[in-house]
């Protein structure tokens, strides 16, 4: 389906997120759980959420970059 998913890590706990996850999606479009979020002194305003499916599906960015190698 797609490929990132197993690949795609978040930027905080450095653990893959996993399609059914609860994400925060930022203003740089930095993928990272909702739970890791919190934790992190250096928070960047959030453009929107949802598990990691829903933003693949609403972004497809994410994965048209990642078939080019
Ligand atoms: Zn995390």
């Amino acid at each position: 389906m797609f490929p990132i998913i197993g690949r795609l890590r978040c930027p905080i706990c450095s653990e893959p997120v996993q399609p059914d996850e609860k994400v925060f999606f930022d203003i740089i479009n930095t993928v990272m759980h909702q739970k890791c979020y919190y934790k992190f002194p250096r928070r960047l305003p959030i453009k929107d959420k949802g598990s990691l499916q829903k933003m693949l599906l609403k972004y497809p960015f994410f994965h048209q970059e990642d078939e080019e190698d």
